[in-house]
């Protein structure tokens, strides 16, 4: 076997044991439990912020009322003024408007009021939603506080030997020809799985298509061949 080959294959080997203890991890009763929380407090957290933008607008909301108030009142006090400077030399027209002017402004701020008063209301209910939230996301966090201990206690064995075979894997790494390697992690991610199969019949072993003249030619000289179909590292051990 080409030493090149053998070393890919030995990283392939050890990557797929990686897989397999990682696969197992995640099937664990108590790291779906965790992996619930997680995505609970995920969605908490987009709630969260949904009731804050919505208790943001409402006070932006209450401020601009309160400015209308704030001019309505003004011009109020402008109208009675200029009625009680014009007297006589106004026309009746311009004293019905300027009267007429006055007697809405009750109204007007009685809607005002109003407003304000529903505004006040949806506020105070953002905000207990947001406050609510709040309290979920907490206890979420201390659910996951009390469980992560036992499932960093269940992983620890696993988590042990991933770190020797990643180590193992890095050891090898800088043996193998660069421009090799970086054909066989190309492979690796375009295929998204180990990237290298034997060939033992006329077909590539990753995607079934029967593979061409050319790859066979090839694969009988080089030390691996991409399939012309799906990019698997196709080789024959010489
Ligand atoms: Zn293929």
């Amino acid at each position: 076997m080409n030493p090149q080959l053998d070393l890919l294959l030995k990283i392939q080997n050890y990557e797929i044991k990686i897989n397999s203890i990682e696969h197992d991890k995640r099937a664990l009763p108590i790291r779906k439990t965790l992996s619930k929380i997680v995505a609970d407090v995920n969605s908490l957290q987009e709630a969260y912020a949904r009731a804050e933008s919505v208790v943001l607008k409402i006070e932006q909301t209450c401020e601009a009322l309160k400015k209308n108030c704030e001019i309505n009142t003004k011009r109020l006090a402008a109208d009675e003024k200029k009625l009680e400077e014009i007297g006589n030399t106004a026309t009746p027209e311009e004293i019905d408007s300027l009267i007429a002017d006055i007697v809405s402004f009750p109204q007007i701020e009685e809607k005002m009021a109003h407003e304000l008063v529903t505004m006040k209301q949806q506020l105070e209910k953002a905000s207990q939603m947001a406050l609510e939230i709040g309290k979920s996301i907490n206890q979420s966090k201390q659910e996951y506080d009390k469980i992560k201990p036992e499932y960093d206690r269940q992983t620890a064995d696993s988590d042990a030997k991933i770190a020797e075979l990643k180590a193992a894997i890095a050891e090898l790494e800088p043996q193998v020809d660069k421009d090799l390697l970086a054909r066989y992690r190309a492979a690796k991610a375009k295929i998204n799985r180990s990237p290298l199969y034997e060939l033992k019949t006329n077909s590539c072993r990753a995607c079934n298509t029967p593979i061409s003249a050319n790859v066979k030619n090839k694969v009988a000289s080089d030390i691996f061949v991409e399939c012309e179909k799906c990019g698997a590292l196709l080789y024959i051990p010489h």
